[in-house]
């Protein structure tokens, strides 16, 4: 299967994509980690990159989707992978259709992960990454509102959008983006429905 986790930052895309991963076996593809790992080893897209993440803005869409689709065309993910963290624009969602359209695949369903403003910025304060000095995380919380969000209805049009509340545990919420997925998994097989 190919599914999108879309939530703002801090909404727990990583680790609900970590064990949902280890249920589908399929790779869980995240760009914030692919661009973290080129930052380190000071790669010209991540020297470029950094130069965005460290500001709290988007990365541009040429460069991320130049990693992204080199790695979709990695064997791994011939049977289906779980994409957290792209498409993360219009531009790149419409550019990512049109990838899987040319291998005659699609993605199968969207899981939004919905939370809270104020509860994003007490999970923020407790994790501490590089990026999450407060004004820069707000300004990650305002490109999701504006450029990021926009992508839900994209994806509702299409069908494929679940909303899943990510308030709570780690299991319970995991709970409610499996029961999600069953019915991608459903829906996949019963496609006229
Ligand atoms: P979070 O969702 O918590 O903000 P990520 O680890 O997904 O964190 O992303 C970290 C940073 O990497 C983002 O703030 C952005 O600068 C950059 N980034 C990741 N994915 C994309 C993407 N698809 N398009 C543009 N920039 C991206």
């Amino acid at each position: 299967m190919r599914i999108i986790l879309i939530g703002p930052p801090g909404a727990g895309k990583g680790t609900q994509c970590q064990r949902l991963a280890g249920l589908l076996g399929v790779p869980h593809l995240s760009t914030g980690e692919m661009l973290r790992a080129a930052v380190r080893e000071g790669t010209p897209a991540g020297v470029q990159a950094a130069r965005y993440m460290s500001q709290g803005q988007l990365v541009p869409d040429p460069l991320i989707v130049g990693m992204v689709s080199a790695r979709l065309q990695e064997p791994d993910c011939r049977g289906g992978c779980l994409l957290d963290g792209f498409p993360r624009t219009l531009p790149q969602a419409a550019t990512l259709d049109d990838l899987l359209e040319r291998r005659a695949i699609s993605v199968d369903g969207v899981i939004e992960l919905a939370v809270p403003r104020d509860e994003l910025v007490r999970r923020m304060l407790a994790r501490g990454r590089a990026d999450d000095d407060p004004d820069i995380f707000a300004r990650r919380i305002m490109s999701f509102e504006e450029q990021t969000a926009p992508l839900l209805d994209y994806y509702a049009r299409q069908g494929k959008l679940a909303s899943v509340d990510g308030l709570g545990n780690a299991d319970e919420i995991f709970a409610r983006v499996t029961r999600a997925i069953e019915r991608f998994a459903r829906r996949a097989r019963q496609p006229e429905q």
